[in-house]
């Protein structure tokens, strides 16, 4: 009895290592499937969040879509880690605006092997006019929900060269986002057309608005046209204070990347309101009012409204 009792524990035992074992290794195979799943999807790196959201709503789960640069934070001087480097060796494609946007682009490029998409390539610029980068394009094409359409458009095509089979899938998903643009752009052009010419004025920090003052007939009006250099010498906040007075401009602006200290000044001069800080080079987090790309335009384009209104 007691050796049966013997061979009975150490049976047990053998089973219950057995059995340990199996479902180790099927817990290991099924994790290994699940992170395979991911593993075998190919990367899209994208130099900025606002880019990368447009591109996640075209791919979907077809690739793993990753921004560089983490919400919040300023784009233009960016300067990629050694991890960034890292991602991007390993990324299927590296997908960035242009125009000169990422001044840090080209150098990061450089000793890597992978595949760019830049898709100012395929838009047509408008020219900065002043300063250091006087007749260099505007990168913020994106900040117009006309020119938001064409980036779903040139992001389609290019996401159907890199997959031909999911075209159609592309396409699908392009037209559904270009839809609800769409409807904002309607909506934002009502408003404009409906307020008088001369409060068609729009304040702002960095000059990074011309595509929208462009494509709705508003005048721009801002402290330093691009953010790389925000400086705001004696003579461009003298400008500002005295258009801002000319021509009873009720509200002011400033960008969520930099700080609004000088746009306060003006409005505390002049008497107009600071209307808060609109987003353009990069989006909020979760919690805040410009998670998605969408929601960035329809967060500008609701204080703008309130402000001119
Ligand atoms: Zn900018």
């Amino acid at each position: 009895m007691v050796s049966n009792l013997g061979i009975d524990i150490n049976m047990r035992k053998n089973i219950l290592f057995l059995s340990l074992v199996i479902l180790i290794s099927l817990t290991s195979v099924s994790c290994r499937r699940t992170s395979n799943k991911n593993d075998n999807k190919e990367v899209i790196l994208v130099s900025f969040t606002v880019l990368a959201d447009i591109i996640k709503n075209l791919a979907k789960d077809d690739f793993i879509v990753r921004s560089i640069t983490k919400p919040g934070v300023e784009v233009h001087g960016y300067k990629p880690t050694p991890s960034d480097l890292v991602k991007a060796s390993r990324a299927f494609v590296f997908v960035d605006n242009g125009f000169g946007f990422e001044l840090w682009a080209e150098k990061f490029v450089s000793n890597l092997q992978v595949k760019r998409i830049s898709v100012a390539k395929d838009l047509d610029p408008i020219f900065i006019s002043e300063d250091f980068y006087k007749g260099k394009p505007n990168p913020h094409a994106w900040i117009s929900p006309k020119r938001g359409m064409l980036y779903v458009d040139i992001l389609v095509e290019s996401l159907s060269e890199l997959r031909p089979s999911k075209r159609e899938f592309f396409k699908k998903n392009g037209k559904i986002y270009k839809d609800k643009l769409s409807k904002i752009d309607k909506e934002f052009s009502l408003f404009i057309n409906n307020i008088n010419k001369d409060r068609r004025y729009l304040v702002s920090c960095e000059g990074a608005f011309s595509y929208l003052t462009n494509d709705y007939g508003l005048e721009e009006v801002y402290l330093w046209p691009v953010n790389a250099e925000s400086q705001i010498t004696p003579k461009r906040m003298a400008r500002t204070i005295s258009l801002v007075k000319a021509k009873n401009v009720p509200t002011v602006f400033c960008e969520s990347t930099v700080s609004n200290e000088s746009q306060m000044v003006v409005a505390n001069t002049t008497g107009a309101k600071f209307g808060g800080n609109l987003f353009v080079d990069s989006l909020s987090d979760d919690s805040g009012p410009a998670s998605s790309y969408l929601k960035m335009l329809e967060h500008n384009l609701d204080l703008i409204k309130k402000g001119l209104f």
